[in-house]
């Protein structure tokens, strides 16, 4: 009865791994109670807790030179702790505008820190990455925020800015799609309703060294070094996601890492493009060099048919289409849990849509 979730988030999670939770969901293991029902103190949850996070630590190479934090309050709450932690408030940080989620994090960096946009795609209606030769970067920036995969318009970087000043990256929508080298970078976030697992939990990857920096006016629950302090639990983490995160992590590991992982996610991508491009009916609108792996979207002939195209898809069994509300059209999420047969679903449902309506 499950049918195929192309939704950006909260988005589809392994099938299995929801197996695995149903099964003990009454009773862990034998200790005769759920999960979310335990202590985040007790030996259990500690052992699920630091399991999860040895799992992710192996599945994204993150040395020991880098704090593990496993936080609430979604990716939008880092839009301000980051300039919170990162910067004094008299110290610029650099942004790169690529988009919707760009634009948040700027709009909230500037409450608390001086903000130089750096670039902006704004002007190809960010269907383009600028041109890192364009980049202008700041002499002393306390640090450069970018956008490694824009959820709503669909466009990625597929290299990574070299840059002097500690590199953050919103990787909410792309972590865990293919590998990265952590090293490159001074933090990574991400809210883990995407490639993670429910919402609820926030990870964050942050370089020790940038820890205890924090403003006077930043709130303890704000600040990395009281995360980090306390394994992330100087108050009551999410522990049902941090347990469900786990679950992923380990199934992620079984399908043979973040390697494979990227095999898979391109063949399911390259199909989807491909087919939109050779429609003559679908059209997507973001430079090649820059089609987002995970968030496909796309535009009919005739937007009039928008919304039979939305009916019908549900009804073959394809939920989820409707594009941002923002942007309008489609947008079809392919995440990690998406499997290769619902990209080959939607495909068939919309050659058959297109021929009965072109
Ligand atoms: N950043 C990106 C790239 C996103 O896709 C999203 C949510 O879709 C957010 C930030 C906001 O995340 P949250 O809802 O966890 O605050």
């Amino acid at each position: 009865s499950r049918r195929f979730n192309f939704c950006a988030g909260p988005a589809a999670i392994p099938e299995v791994v929801l197996q695995q939770a149903r099964e003990e969901m009454l009773d862990w293991q034998g200790h005769g109670l759920s999960v979310m029902e335990m202590s985040h103190r007790s030996p259990e949850m500690v052992g699920i807790a630091e399991q999860a996070e040895a799992d992710l630590r192996e599945l994204m190479g993150i040395s020991d030179d880098y704090a593990v934090l496993f936080l609430q309050g979604g990716a939008s709450t880092q839009f301000a702790s980051i300039p919170l932690n990162l910067a004094a408030a008299d110290q610029t940080a650099d942004y790169i505008n690529t988009g919707e989620w760009s634009k948040k994090a700027i709009k909230e960096a500037k409450r608390y820190v001086n903000v130089n946009v750096a670039a902006s795609a704004e002007a190809s209606n960010f269907s383009t990455i600028p041109a890192f030769d364009s980049w202008q970067l700041s002499d002393n920036a306390a640090y450069v925020h970018y956008t490694p995969n824009e959820t709503i318009g669909g466009v990625e970087f597929f290299w990574t800015p070299e840059v002097k000043a500690p590199l953050v990256a919103d990787m909410s929508s792309t972590i865990l799609s293919r590998p990265v080298d952590v090293n490159q970078f001074g933090l990574i976030y991400a809210g883990a309703q995407k490639n993670i697992g429910p919402a609820g939990l926030t990870i964050v990857i942050v370089r020790r060294d940038l820890l205890g920096k924090a403003q006077g006016i930043t709130p303890t629950m704000l600040d990395y070094k009281t995360a980090a302090d306390n394994d992330s639990m100087y108050n009551t983490p999410p522990t049902l996601a941090w347990y469900l995160a786990g679950l992923v992590f380990k199934w992620l590991k079984g399908q043979g890492g973040l390697q494979a992982m990227e095999v898979i996610n391109r063949r399911k991508a390259e199909k989807l493009y491909g087919y939109i491009d050779n429609s003559g009916f679908y059209r997507n609108p973001v430079e090649v060099a820059s089609r987002s792996l995970m968030n496909v979207p796309f535009v009919l002939a005739d937007d009039a048919l928008d919304k039979a195209f939305l009916a019908g898809a549900d009804e073959a069994g394809l939920l989820n289409l409707k594009g941002h509300r923002s942007v309008g059209g489609m947008r079809a999420s392919i995440y990690n849990a998406v499997p290769e047969e619902a990209v080959d679903a939607l495909i068939a449902y919309m050659q058959d849509f297109a021929q009965r309506n072109g």
